[in-house]
């Protein structure tokens, strides 16, 4: 069969009044008055809930509140879990396509409407997001994940040999990984979540699934969703788990296994290496070797060319570095400005920047929220401090305030030195530093931002001069995964713009697009001779 045409999931706006607004307003409220909610570890097809120490998923708007709790997995209930999964691989990899991806198609519904408040709410309260990026993340993206995944997935499936030889039929048969796949998710997009684990499970892989200790709730309600779709039990197996030694014992567990098929990860660069490195150690124990797909960090750039919009590239800039509190892995970090915009593009950039309000997420009238947690807040103000010290000068920001929740002020700093460490050091906040350079050194400005990308996800160039574009874009060509011409650093829509970079940034291979689906295949050459 032929699944049904998917189209991007419109945004909703949540004006005054709108019947959307008040039933998130509802939602949130129900939210906060059940949580904090016992999450539980799934196992077998069956919640578990484990002794020992709880860990709290607190409110980043509000700390002294939590939405969640829940019991560290360990290392036994891994061991098990990873059984339960490979016990039930034969059955989901054998189900027809059409059935596993109609559960996806019904699982975007579910997003899109039933649970959309829900989960919306779930994202705002637990990850600290307000309700426009709530609804571009936990509603519309990952609706569209579930859709286009199986639309895309269809695509890849479709794809054989064009050459027959007389007598001979040739053909591609799309089979999963042999074994498990293991994903760990990110807090930032309750989506990406979304995506690490469907895009295995549609091209009939089972997973283990461990999420973000600062996401965990909306983790569990994506798996709710999919089970509710129609999803069969065991097929993906979630261990909520700790940061620190538990998550260790975890990893290391799961990495050990004969059967570990592959990583679908998102999150820091540093981690995904510690896996990779781990992997690497337990090649001999693996039946395959196993496939490894990162998005980690970014470093992304804004370039501002003499013949661009001063206006729109600022307000550009702006949203790029503050829309969730520059807790995009997209998130613009550094500003190349030219000294010929230099007084225009400040004045404009720290003015509307001043008018960006910081607050609670339940508010619905601030710019930005909190940023996640304790740890993330000092980390936000230490680079504030770097940059101060290696002579950068704080525009505009510079300061927080966590009495209640873990608020930072919107920063711009200015640095006369491409190399101080707000301008090569992620630190996912938000925190824009700033950069001039001399108009006749466009070219070499370009070479400049290359050299200093050690991560290579996104970036921006603001021109109105198309050579200036062309130049920039091929002189960049390899410093970003995501290039926009004339808009800002973050945003890509699934099947619109394939996300995902190299360098240091992950194996870009392109969420939301079919080459995702690839790596979770193993392709059987069939030749039948008649
Ligand atoms: N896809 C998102 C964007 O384009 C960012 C995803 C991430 O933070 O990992 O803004």
């Amino acid at each position: 069969y032929k699944l049904p045409v998917v189209r991007n999931e419109p945004n909703l706006h949540y004006t005054v009044n709108s019947a959307e607004r008040a039933a998130l307003k509802e939602a949130l409220a129900e939210l906060e008055a059940a949580a904090p909610f016992e999450v539980p570890a799934f196992v077998g097809g069956k919640e578990v809930q484990l002794g020992g120490e709880r860990t709290v998923q607190p409110m980043p708007h509000n700390h002294q509140k939590a939405l969640a709790t829940f019991a560290t997995s360990t290392p036994e209930l891994t061991s098990e879990a990873i059984e339960h999964a490979l016990a039930a691989q034969k059955e989901w990899e054998q189900m027809p396509f059409n059935d596993r991806a109609a559960i996806f198609l019904r699982a975007a519904d579910l997003v899109s409407g039933k649970y959309r408040a829900k989960i919306c709410a779930a994202t705002m309260l637990g990850q600290g997001k307000n309700v426009w990026q709530a609804e571009i993340d936990a509603a519309a993206e990952l609706a569209d994940f579930f859709r286009f995944g199986a639309s895309q997935c269809e695509q890849l499936y479709a794809q054989q040999p064009t050459e027959n030889s007389p007598g001979v039929w040739n053909r591609s048969e799309y089979r999963p990984l042999e074994g498990f796949v293991f994903a760990v998710t990110p807090f930032n997009f309750t989506a990406i979540s979304g995506n690490l684990v469907g895009a295995p499970a549609l091209t009939g892989n089972v997973l283990v699934w461990k999420p973000s200790p600062t996401a965990t709730y909306s983790s569990w309600l994506v798996l709710q969703i999919l089970l509710e779709a129609g999803l069969p039990k065991n097929v993906i197996q979630f261990l909520p788990c700790p940061n620190g030694e538990a998550t260790i014992s975890l990893v290391d567990r799961v990495l050990e296994h004969r059967m570990f098929a592959g990583l679908h990860f998102t999150g820091s660069t540093h981690v995904f290496r510690q896996l990779w490195k781990k992997i690497g150690n337990n090649v001999d124990k693996y039946l395959s070797y196993p496939r490894i797909v990162g998005e980690t960090g970014g470093k992304n750039f804004q370039l501002v060319h003499p013949s661009a919009d001063v206006r729109a590239a600022a307000i550009g800039a702006l949203r790029g570095a503050f829309e969730y509190q520059g807790q995009k892995c997209s998130a613009l970090s550094r500003l190349y400005v030219p000294k010929s915009l230099e007084e225009e593009f400040f004045k404009v950039l720290v003015e509307e920047v001043e008018k960006i309000s910081v607050g609670s997420v339940t508010e619905f009238e601030h710019f930005m929220g909190p940023v996640i947690s304790q740890q993330s807040y000092d980390k936000v103000l230490s680079y504030v401090e770097k940059a101060k010290a290696a002579g950068g000068k704080v525009l505009t920001g510079g300061v927080g305030d966590n009495s209640k929740g873990f608020f930072v002020k919107p920063t711009v700093i200015k640095t006369q030195d491409p190399l101080s460490p707000t301008m090569v050091d992620e630190i996912f906040g938000p925190v824009l530093t700033a950069y001039v350079y001399d108009d006749a050194k466009f070219e070499e400005t370009c070479k400049l931002i290359d050299e200093t990308t050690t991560y290579a996800l996104t970036g921006c160039i603001w021109s109105n001069d198309r050579a200036a574009t062309v130049k920039a874009s091929a002189l960049l060509r390899h410093s970003a995964g995501n290039f926009y011409i004339n808009d800002k650093s973050t945003g890509a829509v699934v099947g619109q713009q394939p996300f995902g970079g190299a360098r240091g940034s992950g194996t870009n291979d392109k969420a939301g697009s079919l080459n995702l689906f690839a790596r979770f295949c193993q392709i059987r050459s069939i030749k039948e001779t008649f």
